[in-house]
């Protein structure tokens, strides 16, 4: 196995605002993770699962903030890859007698209710779901759609926006009025943007992804790798005009 010890770690998370907290990505091919606690209930939300081989870890952080992981009840995912869905087997297994509901969009959808594995390890990135001790099975995943919105809780509401160029399934996640934007591997902070070049990817398709992303308005900018943004619309312009240069050496 040549991935880092992280049984034994901890995410490092906070609350990014009222209710919604970051958990760090463990190093390598892991992601960052989003909760929403809806105080109502007492019911979390997930965004994105992780790489499995980290889900202690995400457990861990989040007993440190008081959030308990028997409460996850829904898990929203951004996109098909490794590094955000490898997690839903191991969770759903610690949380057999109560698991949570599984939402994706799509290909993501499509993707993970026929267990393709190929498409869930891009490209030739050397590795397979052994090396995390998993199997891809199918799973019982429901299916987004784009005109719908998600509520949790009364305090959130997620409008749901396909933004492919990254992969064939990935969406954004946007909460208008606390101006949060989960737009997994699309765009990054730090003028960064997400890889084009595995299969199911296309630059123009990035470009113009991150080109409607960048006329909502966005305080939050909570991206699946890196850092997190409280000045969301800045970077995302960066990130912007990074791809198009890039662009333009084509
Ligand atoms: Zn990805």
């Amino acid at each position: 196995m040549f991935f880092p010890d992280t049984e034994n770690s901890v995410k490092l998370g906070r609350e990014v605002t009222e209710d919604i907290y970051h958990f760090e990505e463990n190093p390598m091919l892991d992601c960052n993770q989003f909760i929403i606690n809806d105080k109502s209930t007492g019911e979390l939300a997930l965004f994105d699962s992780g790489n499995g081989l980290s889900l202690k870890s995400l457990f861990e952080g989040m007993n440190n903030l008081g959030l308990d992981y028997r409460k996850i009840t829904k898990v929203f995912l951004t996109h098909e890859h490794v590094d955000h869905v490898l997690g839903l087997y191991p969770l759903i297994k610690t949380l057999k007698s109560n698991p949570p509901e599984l939402y994706a969009y799509g290909e993501t959808a499509k993707i993970l209710r026929e267990g393709i594995e190929s498409k869930i390890f891009p490209g030739n990135l050397g590795i397979s779901p052994k090396m995390f001790g998993l199997e891809i099975i199918p799973l019982d995943v429901k299916i987004l759609n784009i005109h719908e919105t998600i509520n949790i809780g009364s305090e959130f509401t997620f409008n749901i926006y396909y933004t492919p160029g990254h992969s064939q399934g990935s969406i954004c996640y946007y909460e208008s009025n606390k101006k949060i934007l989960i737009p997994g591997d699309l765009v990054f902070t730090g003028g960064s943007f997400g890889r084009y070049d595995f299969p199911g990817g296309s630059l123009d398709a990035l470009i113009e992804s991150i080109k409607f992303v960048n006329n909502l308005d966005v305080k939050y900018l909570l991206p699946g790798h890196m850092g997190i943004s409280d000045n969301g619309n800045p970077q995302i312009d960066y990130s912007y005009k990074m791809v198009q240069s890039i662009k333009s050496f084509f």
